[in-house]
């Protein structure tokens, strides 16, 4: 019966594709996110937002500034080896696609909304005698995956002491602001997103001259941060190698659902049934 369902759900979109999307967003943000029932995302709260505004062959520029749900998944992230160490071709920026109003409404939309929800960590302690803390979200279970990630680290530092540096002091985490040269809201505005040591990154804008590629980060660090949800700038066309950023949409991972919601009789889609 739960496969008669997707397939008669699908037959209603028109798009394999794109309810499978949908459904990566419900399994990724389990917490908040319910079901996909044909072009609607639905939220745990009842929220209903439109998954696909129906235009196509959208242009850099409007992918950017004005995606929907879908266009969130127009370039795929290539997880671990794959995208790293070669420069990514033009304009593959996996992640930078995000529509503001989905992450608003899940981590607030306003810095007294965002704040509400931060907590405290450390990062790193083993390795730096619990010298620095960050301030990261709670929604999403953010600050338990952001653990993880700092006890891996910890651990691959016992074997590559040297990769300390990229590591501390952390370039920050929760601030609420617009990306450099844009109208968009970075992904620190919502505090789930965090930059490594400044000093050895690499960002596009301050390339000077002709594009060129660049990065310093070590795969095994960027390879712990994937394991736990987060992507990594340093795999866009417009680098950020400092960037990680909490989006387990891209890399069918994210925190341990505190429960998906048992399929109903219905058309709709649960995330629970296809994963
Ligand atoms: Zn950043």
């Amino acid at each position: 019966m739960k496969l008669m369902h997707y397939i008669v759900s699908v037959l209603m979109t028109g798009s394999v594709a794109l309810q499978a999307s949908c459904l990566d967003l419900v399994r990724a943000y389990p917490d908040s996110l319910k079901s996909c029932s044909g072009n609607t995302l639905i939220w745990r709260d009842g929220t209903k937002m439109r998954y696909d505004d129906g235009k196509r062959n959208k242009s850099f520029d409007e992918l950017l500034n004005r995606p929907d749900l879908e266009d969130m998944f127009h370039y795929r992230y290539p997880k671990g080896a794959a995208g790293y160490g070669k420069a990514p071709r033009k304009n593959f920026d996996p992640g930078r696609i995000r529509y503001e109003p989905f992450f608003r409404k899940m981590y607030g939309d306003s810095a007294g909304k965002v704040k509400r929800h931060l907590t405290t960590i450390p990062w790193i302690p083993r390795s730096t005698g619990g010298k620095y803390r960050i301030r990261v979200t709670r929604v999403n279970g953010v600050d338990r995956q952001l653990r993880k990630v700092s006890q891996d680290l910890d651990k691959l530092l016992q074997k590559h002491p040297g990769y300390r540096k990229y590591l501390v002091p952390v370039g920050g985490t929760f601030k609420w602001r617009t990306i450099a040269g844009t109208h968009r809201l970075s992904v620190h505005s919502f505090g789930a997103a965090l930059d490594i040591n400044v000093k050895h990154s690499a960002y596009w804008r301050w390339n000077k001259g002709p594009y060129r590629y660049r990065n310093e980060i070590p795969l095994p660090i960027v390879k712990i941060f994937e394991k736990h949800g987060f992507i990594w700038g340093g795999k866009w066309y417009h680098y950020d190698t400092m960037h990680f950023e909490y989006r387990p949409e891209l890399l069918g991972t994210g925190a341990t659902p505190k429960g998906l919601q048992a399929p109903k009789k219905s058309g709709a889609v649960n995330g629970g049934n296809l994963f």
